[in-house]
């Protein structure tokens, strides 16, 4: 089955997403696809597949095929796997790196990552060096010093909203031989697209916006190079291993992706407001959101984030960890739950979550801003602080 990125010459993002990555169902002409729910595939009397490709659905699947095709287009990579979690993309593509070997990692990134990479590092006697990416100068010192297998970093990072250079790390990563992956999950393909800034491999928990119903859990990574020796790990790897998406789950992947760029839209827009709105506000100490000019990396992120500054940000709250929890509880809109990129916002403590050892801040919001309309947002978290 052909994996090259879906690609019809002249048509918009938005109309590629629209359609869902393909016109109708060449069989039927249904114009929404089928979901291909058989696991295995009959071969005729000769012992030759009917369809090639088409063996059993650990390897190939019609609609992974197709969903596939439409993120490889969005990131323009040269091909992507779907897989059963964000957090399952992300072991696939660290175990690229073999025992003896180095990864550098950011640090302050989305905690289930940082413990996933010191558990499975330190079981697998690969040396794991963590350390601030919003550092330029001391990151790429770091890559020239530990000259790692890879590098991995997270933008904008999920709570601090930190940036990173993509453009100079991946010229350093370069010079020493090192692979870079990004998790852009935080961003979307629409907002940034590290592939072009050098970056070597995206991934996206696409349990976040791009399926964006808060409805699956699913994972992708997608590729520069389709030719090297990782891409070709990586594959192997979900096939083998075996985490892949379930047909359902796939074909929710596909339909929230019909409306990714409306849903992005109204979610950039509502988050600009909104961290207008509590950047002014007496009670907030801190709002970290690129958007904003007082974002210490607002110009970086203006040259790395194109369309728009998304829909993740963090707040410090003045009076500590009982205010927190207080404002917390006084909102009515914003749902009190972890994850993030659903239609419906969300505010979550993650010290709650996290607990002492990651040092995150005892008076941290974090809030997922969803599709609602903004002057609704912007009224709850307003009755909120007051009553805070
Ligand atoms: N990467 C980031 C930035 C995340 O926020 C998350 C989950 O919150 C993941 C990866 C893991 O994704 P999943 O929950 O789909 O396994």
């Amino acid at each position: 089955m052909s994996n090259e990125p879906y690609k019809p010459s002249g048509l918009h993002v938005d109309s590629l997403l629209a359609h869902a990555g393909g016109g109708s169902d060449p069989t039927t002409g249904a114009v929404v696809p089928p979901i291909q729910t058989a696991t295995t595939f009959v071969r005729d009397e000769d012992y030759e597949l009917i369809n090639p490709g088409h063996l059993y659905s650990r390897d190939d699947n019609a609609l992974f095929h197709k969903t596939e095709r439409l993120l490889a287009s969005l990131e323009e990579g040269a091909d992507s796997r779907l897989f059963a979690s964000g957090m399952a993309a992300v072991a696939a593509v660290v175990r690229i790196v073999k025992p003896g070997g180095t990864i550098l990692a950011q640090s302050g990134i989305y905690w289930g990552t940082t413990i996933f990479l010191r558990k499975h590092c330190a079981r697998n006697n690969i040396a794991l060096v963590e350390a601030d990416a919003s550092e330029l100068q001391a990151f790429q010192d770091e890559i020239s010093v530990t000259q790692p297998d890879l590098v991995w970093l997270e933008v904008p990072s999920n709570p601090y909203l930190k940036l990173a250079d993509i453009p100079s790390i991946s010229a350093r990563c370069k010079q020493a031989g090192a692979l870079l992956a990004v998790d852009a999950t935080a961003a979307t393909p629409l907002i940034m697209k590290p592939l072009t800034m050098g970056a070597d491999l995206v991934m996206h928990s696409a349990t976040k916006a791009l399926n964006g119903h808060s409805d699956l859990l699913g994972g992708v990574v997608t590729t520069k190079d389709a030719s090297n020796e990782a891409w070709a790990f990586i594959c192997e790897e979900r096939k083998n291993a075996g985490a892949v998406l379930g047909s359902f789950e796939t074909w929710l992947l596909l339909r929230g992706l019909r409306t990714l760029s409306l849903r992005l839209e109204r979610m950039n827009s509502n988050a600009l407001a909104v961290a207008n709105f509590l950047e002014r506000h007496p009670k907030i100490e801190a709002v970290l959101y690129p958007g904003i000019a007082s974002h210490p990396q607002h110009e970086l992120a203006k040259s790395l984030m194109t369309g728009g500054f998304g829909y993740l940000m963090s707040i410090l709250v003045k009076g500590g960890k009982t205010k927190a929890l207080k404002i917390t509880g006084a909102l009515d809109v914003f749902q009190r739950a972890t994850s993030l990129g659903g239609t419906e916002s969300l505010v979550e403590h993650r010290y709650t979550i996290e607990g002492e050892t990651s040092g995150i801040p005892v008076d941290l919001l974090r809030l997922s801003i969803g599709i609602e309309h903004g002057e609704d947002l912007i009224a709850d978290l307003d009755q909120a602080l007051a009553s805070g």
